[in-house]
């Protein structure tokens, strides 16, 4: 998975090719889906979810630069995969699951697994977790229509967020980057398919 699907399309960031090489992936999907985890696409997780592509998940925590001593937010905890990927490059993930049942079970897992840097909680992403704030870098794992407001106020000056934006019909993966005054500025990389974040009922 690493050489062909990663490092073959590019991926270079040493940690997070160290990461997506320890973290395994087969705990993380049904059993049902064991035989097919290390195969280049998502899989359901249930819940009507899915855990992304392995290539996603190495390019998006690329994307966020991260840094031995940063603190992630991750909204869209689903198998805790990407959670744990993260949780072996930086210091702390703060990770948030609307989804009741997908939450208990991600954070049952993380902990069986012994990802203790590793802090989730069932809520609405669209909230934050403002009082883990400000956050060195955030990652979106569940596509909202636009980046919401009150998740750039709680990324630290000089942070980095990454997240799909759009609907159904068609989404980008976008970078945003609040420099040290305050100053933000976004760019587009890929055209990308997410699940959508849904409003909390
Ligand atoms: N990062 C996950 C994949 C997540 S799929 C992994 O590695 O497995 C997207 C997840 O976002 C789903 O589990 C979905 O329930 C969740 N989600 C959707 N809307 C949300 C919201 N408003 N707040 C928090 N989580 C949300």
């Amino acid at each position: 998975m690493v050489t062909e699907q990663l490092q073959a399309r590019g991926i270079s960031d040493q940690r997070v090719l160290a990461a997506m090489n320890k973290v395994p992936r087969e705990e993380f999907v049904p059993p049902d889906s064991r035989a097919a985890s290390y195969a280049d696409g998502p899989l359901p997780i249930g819940q009507g979810q899915t855990i992304s592509q392995p290539y996603i998940v190495a390019l998006m925590t690329e994307l966020l630069q991260p840094r031995k001593a940063d603190r992630v937010l991750e909204i869209g905890t689903g198998s805790g995969y990407q959670a744990a990927v993260l949780s072996l490059c930086v210091k702390d993930v703060y990770s948030i699951e609307l989804e009741p049942e997908l939450a208990k079970e991600a954070a049952g897992r993380l902990r069986e697994l012994g990802y203790a840097n590793v802090n989730s909680k069932q809520g609405d992403g669209y909230a934050g977790w403002p009082e883990r704030a400000p956050f060195d870098k955030i990652i979106l794992t569940a596509a909202p229509p636009e980046i919401p407001t009150k998740l750039i106020d709680q990324l630290a000056p000089g942070g980095i967020l990454v997240a799909p934006e759009g609907d159904r019909i068609g989404q980008d993966l976008v970078v945003i980057t609040k420099d040290r005054n305050g100053k933000m500025s976004r760019r587009s990389v890929i055209p990308v398919m997410f699940v959508p974040m849904r409003k909390a009922a």
